[in-house]
């Protein structure tokens, strides 16, 4: 297929506002092969896209998300993360591999239809993860049109959990039943034959990842063994770091050290590692992951919903650490809209720091919208800008909307005004999957009614907590709130 996108504007920080007008871009298959402001030859283009008042950009990454969680917005509020864990997985609810696909399609075209061409779904299941479940969830970004890359979520231990019982007189007793001992080399197994089946299927598009929960929830055989089989497939590893106090004074307990130093002592960073959130590193592990190249991936909204605090991002953009945005799961953060992620990036550091020399540029938040987010996928240099060589994914808006009426700075208005809805036609890996704001690729209204069908009867299955399962959750409570008041300085200058 090959597409010529006729007379659009680019954005560019060299020109006027920001933005380059009359510009071609030709895609030939799944890359972009030429872009000029010079006339292109119309000879043996398949498809002409008017670009007139009409500005491309790269499609923004999501690099951190849980596509079952879909089914989960709007459910929870008011509670920190170790709490709202609780209302989902202590349910013994587990999604059969059709609500799983309908939770990844969802998910998708949200994500399309507002800009985001690629996603990192760091993919749960409540219960022993199965192949038909990867299946499933890559089908749907199959059909979707999406690029993806799944990390299937795993853990054997939590610690929390175990410190909250034992903090309890009549848990620690040892009458409640908490066990959910998982079956490593059952895992490692279904993982292998995940990346056998699926890594580099639908012409690159779909990548497969590793994806330990985070380092204080699995053994070294889960984290080690993953990452094996991830370096086998010449790929990477996506996890959770740092995301709340209590994970980083448990990790210090455990270890006697920083998890970002953890990992690092264990040799399990590098460039082709994700941590999702980082918002308790301190200096030395700011060091560490800029000297390693790992991606830092920022979830604010999560980070604001959950009170899980501010991530040091000016300190890691200064210090040249990778850096892409994700919208974590919509049960922590609700939506999948990247533009809401990039406006509270671009915002919620600054009210934080005196010195606003220091506060980010919308272009700084751009990168991190778009190449920053292609690394954690693993497509360094391969996506995020749009230049000859690169792959097509393109998405079109429009620029008569009121957001970029009138315009005085395409990078700006991007960030601070735009919310998905003047995106008109998206292109990923030379294929259109969204056009006149529609989703073409599948049928989106009747995955909505299927969905609302299944979600009407599984909603009905999630009970409310009683016994043994509620007088955990008492304890978690009392156990956060206590570690949460706990004086803790982090090193940072
Ligand atoms: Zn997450």
């Amino acid at each position: 297929m090959s597409i010529l996108i006729e007379d659009c504007s680019i954005l560019d920080e060299g020109s006027p506002y920001g933005l380059k007008e009359n510009v071609n871009i030709v895609v030939q298959g799944s890359r972009i092969a030429n872009i000029t402001t010079s006339p292109i030859n119309k000879a043996g283009v398949e498809r002409i896209i008017h670009g007139k008042g009409r500005l491309a950009m790269p499609g923004l990454v999501n690099a951190h998300a849980h596509s079952p969680e879909t089914y989960l917005r709007g459910r929870t509020e008011q509670v920190p993360l170790e709490l709202w864990l609780f209302d989902f997985f202590s349910s013994g609810v587990r999604f059969s591999p059709r609500e799983n696909y309908l939770a990844a399609l969802i998910g998708a075209a949200e994500m399309l239809r507002t800009g985001a061409t690629s996603v990192l779904d760091h993919f749960w299941v409540n219960g022993g993860m199965t192949i038909e479940d990867l299946d499933a969830v890559m089908e749907a970004y199959r059909d979707a049109g999406i690029r993806a890359a799944v990390a299937p979520l795993v853990e054997d231990l939590r610690p929390e959990l175990e410190a909250a019982i034992k903090s309890d007189p009549e848990l620690a007793s040892g009458s409640v039943d908490h066990d959910s001992a998982l079956d490593v080399p059952h895992y490692l197994d279904t993982l292998e034959a995940f990346f056998e089946t699926w890594h580099g299927a639908e012409n690159g598009r779909l990548r497969c990842l590793a994806g330990p929960s985070g380092p204080q929830w699995c053994s070294e055989g889960v984290l080690h063994g993953s990452a094996e089989i991830a370096s086998k497939y010449q790929s990477g590893l996506h996890m959770h770091a740092d995301e709340t106090k209590l994970q980083a004074l448990l990790c210090r307990e455990i270890y006697g050290r920083s998890s970002i130093s953890h990992l690092h002592e264990q040799g399990l960073l590098g460039p082709h590692v994700s941590l999702a959130h980082c918002v308790w590193s301190d200096d030395q592990d700011m060091e560490i992951l800029a000297e390693t190249g790992a991606t830092v991936v920022h979830n604010p909204s999560s980070n604001l919903k959950l009170g899980s605090g501010f991530a040091p991002i000016l300190d890691m953009n200064e210090r040249g650490v990778s850096l892409a945005i994700g919208a974590d799961g919509s049960a922590s953060s609700d939506n999948h809209v990247l533009f809401d992620i990039m406006k509270l990036t671009g915002l919620i550091h600054s009210a934080r720091e005196v010195d606003h020399r220091r506060w980010l540029s919308a272009r700084d938040v751009v990168t991190m919208g778009t190449t920053g987010g292609a690394r954690a996928l693993g497509f360094a240099e391969e996506l995020g800008q749009l230049k000859p060589g690169m792959l097509a994914d393109i998405v079109l808006l429009r620029l008569d909307t009121t957001f970029f009426t009138p315009l005085n700075d395409a990078f700006r208005q991007l960030v601070y005004c735009e919310n998905g809805s003047s995106v008109q036609t998206v292109i990923v890996d030379g294929k259109i999957v969204v056009e006149d704001s529609k989703l073409v690729s599948v049928d989106q209204e009747s995955a909505l009614a299927e969905a609302r069908e299944l979600w009407a009867k599984r909603r009905e299955a999630i009970l409310p907590l009683d016994g043994d399962s509620l007088k955990i959750f008492r304890a978690m409570e009392r156990f956060q709130a206590e570690q949460s008041a706990r004086e803790f300085y982090l090193s940072r200058h």
